[in-house]
């Protein structure tokens, strides 16, 4: 962000104003993180502020602070859609393109509001006045970081916003293992449990919270885990009727499809998940060093996201999606072979 118009969101934020925030539709950890993490810092001024997620969002992330405070659009549509047209600011945080947030995004693009991206998504769409958009960050939570600091607002920091920003920082970065963890994301990290972020409780909230049934669920995603050695390439696949079996609630099969990518030797892994009420099949890619599943996936299956994490979909069958998939791995022979 450019210091003009920082100096121009300092003075926007002087005085009291209506905001909306928003994460991208079925929020992580980094959606949640950052749109609460800026939501307690914004409240340190006398704004009317209001979290809208488009959907509802696992069970891990529902105990961070102000989570009570979250409007869900597909529950509460009416008083949403209000508070979208009423806003003087509309925050989208941690998606590149209106689309993102779902049915939502409709009612964000006719709003009046001015709107601010904060987002590290590649190839972000040009509906903010105000753009923060860097795809060399961890994560969004370590830019409104940034963006607090960019606002001389550090001291502002609390507890609250500490344990929020660390969240995000902590589930996009693997707790803090993937490529994109700089040295300025530790620092940063170290400043926020400097400001309060209890490290122990968080990475306990987030990820010792297993049910008996999703590690069961697990399980079977790693029995149906295959492999394609001569493409550096492992995927797996979960039915309807799996995810059935297994009591599957929403969030469940977050970081499956990391085991694919821990095995030796692997540098792309893919899980295909079927969901029958949606009528699609959800896909999660994964990817070390060099190939871009962001690119794949825009080529192939309707999504997007970084170099080494991106999400897609596909309309045919479970069956069907997998054949495409592996009819379409040959043509990345030259990137995916091992000798490569
Ligand atoms: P996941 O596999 O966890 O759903 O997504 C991995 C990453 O890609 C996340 O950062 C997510 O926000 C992003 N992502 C998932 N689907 C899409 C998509 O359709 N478009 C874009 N631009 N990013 C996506
Ligand atoms: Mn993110």
């Amino acid at each position: 962000m450019i210091k003009t118009e920082i100096k121009a969101l300092k003075e926007l934020l002087n005085t009291p104003k209506n905001i909306v925030v928003v994460p991208h539709k079925n929020p992580d950890g980094d959606a949640m993180g950052s749109t609460l993490g800026l939501y307690h810092y914004l409240k340190t001024y006398n704004h009317n502020i209001t979290v809208i997620a488009p959907n509802d969002y696992p069970k891990f992330l529902k105990w961070l602070p102000g989570n009570d405070e979250v409007l869900i659009f597909e529950n509460i549509q009416t008083e949403s859609i209000a508070l979208i047209e009423n806003a003087d600011l509309i925050f989208t945080l941690d998606f590149n393109a209106l689309h993102r947030s779902g049915e939502m995004g409709e009612h964000l693009k006719i709003a009046s509001a001015t709107k601010i991206m904060i987002d590290h998504h590649q190839q972000p769409d040009d509906y903010a006045k105000y753009m923060y958009s860097d795809v060399s960050m961890s994560s969004t939570c370590e830019m409104v970081f940034n963006f607090i600091e960019l606002l001389d607002d550090s001291n502002k920091i609390d507890t609250k916003i500490a344990t929020c920003l660390y969240t995000g920082i902590m589930t996009d970065t693997g707790s803090f293992r993937f490529q994109s963890t700089t040295s300025r994301t530790h620092n940063v990290v170290s400043q926020l449990i400097s400001k309060g972020a209890n490290n122990a409780e968080i990475h306990n909230n987030v990820l010792d919270c297993n049910s008996y049934s999703r590690l069961q669920l697990l399980g079977k995603a790693l029995q149906n885990l295959k492999v394609i050695p001569e493409l550096s390439t492992a995927y797996i696949t979960l039915s309807q009727a799996e995810l059935d079996a297994y009591n599957f609630n929403k969030g469940d099969t977050e970081g499956f499809v990391n085991y694919g990518l821990s095995l030796n030797g692997i540098v792309f892994a893919a899980i295909f998940i079927e969901s029958k009420h949606e009528g699609l099949i959800k896909i999660s890619l994964r990817s070390k060093g060099e190939f871009s599943v962001n690119e794949f996936s825009r080529a192939h299956f309707n999504g997007g996201g970084h170099t080494n994490a991106a999400g897609g979909r596909s309309h045919e069958d479970l069956k069907s999606t997998v054949d495409k998939f592996i009819s379409i791995l040959p043509t990345y022979k030259n990137e995916l072979s091992p000798t490569h």
